[in-house]
């Protein structure tokens, strides 16, 4: 659709005689699915929403011929009803902290030079010019970067391992196998601020002393692949990637390599063995990456948005990344949030955030006036929250303190109609379909919950078969060989712990 726009919008500039004055900059996600496709006129910063190929001639005619803004089409706040005003004005982004996504939605992703405007290789320039890979590490462990891609695992920490691990070879290794249902944190980035992770990937290249790295992208994802593509192309042309970058003894270079869409992919031991040529299954662990990873040499593995915050950390300085969210987690996290909510789309926000907040003020409540019920974090591997903990300071800790997890930031809203039965169900469905089949506890583990919780849900089941749930579900838990596996349980055990009484009641309720 935005391109359809963009074509439209195109030809009536040609049309109207205003192409050489007028340009058109395609950009990524603004983050505000709700109200897409959005096209923002500068210099008034006019940002107008749900846009559609018809309106293109209002626009044109009214706005670049006339110099009148197209009211009825203005975001509906109330900020940009007098004249329009810039995104961070509208309530939807005022809440929120652009750390990750600062570029998105900004630049021309498809421009390296709209990217180094913004301060693009400024920190890649800083580390090879001014410091030494110890330094480049103690900074990232300074700002308590923790892994942005489910277990939290401290960055820093972790870039040391592999630092210390000899070896005559290192790969730095980027997941972007985004795979839960409903999340597109990881493709956003891509699509919009792709030089954020090639930029972050050298760094660390750097830092651990590797020259190779590889980003293992979903296929599905066919935008962002193209853009990683012309971005690793035009990196390489500015001398950004390559032999002796930035006129230093440093060399690194990133190759693409594509995943065919199994959920298992995204554990790192299962993709590095894919990124290998080999089926993608998860190896028992120790060794770890950092010792023994891809092709067995010692390998840093990230996730996208872990990446997308290592510039700004090297060009900010670890204390005022440090200085934002909460004690134990710090920065920002980006959510996808979708479900029963206003304003779904992605949005991003400092560590230590209440889901009230996120819900209400950010998100823009539940639709038709219901009662907000849950909050599922963390896809397939994350929990329920229910409305009784709304308050809670969005972090690491307390999402797993309430048995849930941050996983990698879907966020789906639930009202009072859903049942929660049917959500755990969903997700258990999903599992079970992406298993690999490599270890029992999961394989046949996870098939037999799903058979107790249909039982159930189609009003067969008895007592007992919740207590067989429950037992069956903390047994997977310890004994599957991967995070696949053993979180599987967790959507079961989440909706146990608060919802119980909606399967006793399906259990009472028998056909
Ligand atoms: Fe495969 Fe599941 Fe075992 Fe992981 S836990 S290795 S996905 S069967």
């Amino acid at each position: 659709k935005s391109i359809e726009i963009a074509e439209s919008l195109q030809k009536l500039l040609v049309e109207h005689g205003l192409d050489k004055e007028v340009k058109i900059v395609k950009t990524g996600c603004f983050g505000l699915c709700e109200k897409g496709p959005i096209m923002v006129i500068y210099p008034e910063g006019a940002t107008y929403c749900k846009v559609s190929v018809e309106d293109v001639p209002e626009i044109v005619e009214e706005h670049l011929v006339k110099g009148r803004i197209v009211k009825r089409l203005l975001l509906g706040d109330k900020e940009a009803e007098d004249v329009a005003k810039s995104l961070e004005n509208v309530g939807f982004f005022n809440r929120q902290m652009r750390v990750a996504l600062r570029n998105c939605g900004v630049i021309n992703p498809e421009n390296i030079e709209e990217y180094i405007a913004r301060d693009g290789y400024k920190a890649l320039a800083k580390v090879l010019t001014e410091m030494t890979p110890q330094e480049v590490i103690e900074t990232i462990k300074k700002s308590g970067l923790r892994g942005r891609g489910g277990a939290g695992f401290p960055t820093g920490l972790k870039w040391q391992f592999a630092a210390q691990s000899q070896a005559d070879q290192k790969y730095v290794c980027c997941n972007a196998d985004e795979g839960d249902p409903g999340a597109f944190m990881d493709r956003s980035v891509l699509e919009g601020d792709p030089h954020s992770v090639l930029e972050a990937m050298t760094i660390a290249g750097y830092a651990i002393g590797a020259n190779q790295g590889y980003i293992y992208v979903r296929a599905e994802y066919p935008i962002a692949v193209q853009r990683l593509r012309i971005a690793i192309d035009q990196a390489r042309e500015y001398g950004l990637l390559g032999k002796n970058i930035f006129g230093t003894d440093f060399s690194f270079d990133i190759d693409l390599r594509l995943g065919a869409g199994a959920f298992v992919c995204g554990e790192e031991t299962a993709l590095m063995t894919s990124i290998e040529g080999k089926r993608g299954e998860p190896r028992t662990r120790p060794p770890f990456p950092a010792v023994k990873g891809l092709f067995e040499k010692p390998t840093l593995l990230n996730n996208v948005e872990t990446y997308a915050n290592i510039p700004v950390i090297i060009n900010n300085g670890p204390e005022w990344f440090a200085s934002i969210g909460t004690e134990k987690s710090k920065g920002t996290k980006v959510f996808a949030v979708g479900g029963k909510i206003n304003n779904t789309g992605l949005v991003e926000i400092p560590m230590g955030t209440t889901l009230r907040e996120v819900i209400y003020d950010i998100g823009g409540g539940i639709p038709n006036g219901k009662k907000f019920k849950a909050a599922q974090t963390g896809g397939p591997s994350g929990g329920c929250i229910p409305a009784s903990h709304i308050d809670t300071p969005i972090d690491y800790d307390s999402l797993t303190e309430l048995g849930s997890m941050m996983g990698s930031g879907g966020l789906i809203i639930m009202d009072e109609d859903n049942c929660m039965v049917d959500i755990a169900k969903f997700f258990l469905e999903f599992t079970v379909d992406e298993s690999c089949g490599k270890c029992p506890p999961c394989r046949i583990g996870t098939k037999r919950m799903l058979e107790i919780l249909e039982k159930i849900t189609q009003g067969k089941g008895e007592e007992s078969d919740i207590e067989k749930l429950e037992t069956l579900a903390n047994s997977i838990k310890k004994s599957a060989l991967c995070g696949l596996g053993q979180t599987a349980p967790n959507p079961i055990l989440s909706t146990l712990r608060y919802f119980r009484d909606e399967y006793i009641a399906h259990v009472k309720d028998k056909k």
